[in-house]
């Protein structure tokens, strides 16, 4: 056995570990770049934070579509160092290559150019509240993005928004997305016209002013809470929140607070600290290699949604930090933590995307899905986006945006002719509750943990089975190595339906 065991030394692997270690370090160095720029940057470096953002993402692409990393990958694939974490560092590298390496740099510059003009371009015409404006520029985008998903190659028995698509979230695919966007739909619409027609929650001391500092030390109080190692990470603010992990040692998460809107910073705090237990908790052994990271956008999502909605939009959950809130803003007192759960579970036909409750979000998504899909595919034209968008939100929401800025405008993923990326905010929803579930079965008393504020049971089950694993999974086995079934709505439906069938009194 000995003399034939293959050796665990191998000259192709060290090249491709090396290559990984700096690829690590580069995407580490451009994150800190970003984050920066979104916070502390004075504004006039923006123009040398451009270059040196472009100039650190190129030596990063070099590094990664190298032809001796090529040359190495072909080698180190036939032989088998019997380690498996090896084998999946491999499958990492090889997919990240590929869709680096087959789009010509020609293209890269294309897109990098477009998406600049399309950023500017909706800028301008958010501002004039006129799609028009952006249209030329959102078309181009759509050209450049089925050059470049002709360039990566349609993946078996898919089309191109799969060759997209797989840029957020390997292995996903539309067929696989379609029928649950559409069941989704199929429930979710009648439920809130439902809700629409039962009276809404009391949520006016919610309103008035609340102090900006002790707004601050109360997210810092949940992050604590939450388990978000201080030493390792750190919070600040930026206008859009955002998380970025360098390094699981190393992890930036912001959060923005409003005086007049409390629940603001509160939940953009949670919903961030979920990416960032993510982020701290992976695989650290792993640090210099492509295991050390998320596998997919959804899964990630489905962590900032697990904390920020099935934890902290709970009753237990305020049972607990009421209290400690109320000790901050003596205007609750006297609240109590089934009134606080009511206020912040309020279901609304908004028109916006990112101020949507969890009973419309993913309406906003099916919406967005579905045409974005139409217009790579070529039965939208561009042209037609707006009176689309108008038409489908009135539709699936029951409500008409009134002009182009409220409407098709509102995000800016077109603008960098992101198309695919949407879809993952519903998959991590649908994960969420699926692991949520999973976790209240395998931890009795999880309930009452968290209503006595100890959060570290759910953490420690959470690190084992979906942080830990890194990248060494797809997002859909992570979940049915965790739930014991990977891709469903079934317990999304059952947790909205319990818990907003109970709120608003309704039969369902
Ligand atoms: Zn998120």
């Amino acid at each position: 056995m000995s003399e034939t065991a293959p050796s665990r030394r191998s000259a192709a692997w060290e090249t491709l570990a090396a290559a990984m270690c700096d690829v690590r370090a580069l995407g580490g160095a451009v994150s800190l770049l970003q984050w920066d720029q979104e916070t502390f940057m004075p504004a006039k470096g923006a123009p040398a934070r451009g270059d040196q953002l472009a100039a650190v993402q190129a030596a990063l692409h070099e590094r990664l579509t190298h032809p001796r990393v090529a040359e190495a990958l072909d080698l180190a694939e036939r032989e088998d160092s019997g380690d498996p974490d090896r084998a999946a560092a491999l499958r990492a590298l090889r997919f990240d290559h590929e869709r680096a390496a087959r789009v010509p740099q020609d293209l890269v510059r294309a897109l990098a150019l477009a998406q600049g003009e399309g950023v500017d371009a909706w800028k301008a015409a958010r501002t004039e509240r006129a799609f028009a404006l952006f249209a030329p520029k959102l078309a181009r985008l759509v050209d450049l993005r089925r050059e470049q998903a002709d360039a990566i190659g349609v993946p078996a028995g898919g089309e191109r928004y799969d060759a997209l698509l797989e840029g957020y979230e390997p292995g996903m695919r539309v067929s696989r997305l379609e029928p649950i966007l559409a069941r989704l739909v199929g429930w979710l619409s009648p439920l809130v016209a439902a809700i629409g027609a039962a009276p809404a929650p009391e949520s006016g001391f919610l309103s008035g002013r609340f102090d900006a500092d002790a707004q601050w030390r109360f997210t810092l109080e949940l992050l604590a809470a939450l388990g978000f190692d201080p030493a390792a990470g750190r919070q600040d603010r930026s206008l859009h929140p955002f998380t970025l992990g360098l390094d699981p040692g190393d992890v930036r998460v912001t959060t923005r607070v409003y005086e007049a809107q409390p629940l603001s910073a509160i939940f953009s705090t949670l919903h961030e600290a979920g990416h960032g237990l993510y982020e701290q908790n992976l695989p650290a052994e792993h640090r210099r290699s492509l295991l050390c990271a998320a596998p997919s956008m959804g899964i990630h999502e489905s962590q900032s949604r697990l904390w920020e909605n099935l934890v902290g939009r709970s009753l237990p959950f305020w049972r607990a930090f009421l209290p400690r809130l109320a000790a901050r803003f003596p205007q609750l007192a006297g609240i109590g933590p089934a009134d606080f759960h009511r206020a912040v579970n309020r279901v609304e036909r908004s028109l916006v995307r990112v101020e949507a409750d969890e009973v419309t979000y993913n309406l906003h998504i099916a919406l967005r899905f579905e045409l974005e899909l139409r217009m790579l595919r070529g039965t939208l034209a561009v042209s037609d986006l707006p009176q689309a968008w108008a038409a489908r939100s009135e539709a699936l929401l029951g409500v008409r945006p009134r002009d182009d800025a409220e409407g098709v405008l509102q995000d800016i993923h077109w603008a960098f002719g992101d198309l695919g990326y949407f879809p993952t905010y519903t998959l991590g929803n649908l994960y969420a509750a699926t692991l949520f579930d999973a976790a209240a079965r395998a931890l009795p008393g999880l309930e009452d943990a968290i209503a006595a504020g100890d959060l570290a049971p759910l953490r420690r089950w959470l690190t084992e089975k979906v942080y830990r694993v890194g990248r060494r999974k797809d997002a859909e086995d992570i979940v049915r190595d965790a739930a014991g079934v990977g891709l469903t709505d079934e317990h999304f439906e059952r947790y909205v339906k319990t818990k907003y069938g109970a709120l608003y009194g309704l039969a369902i």
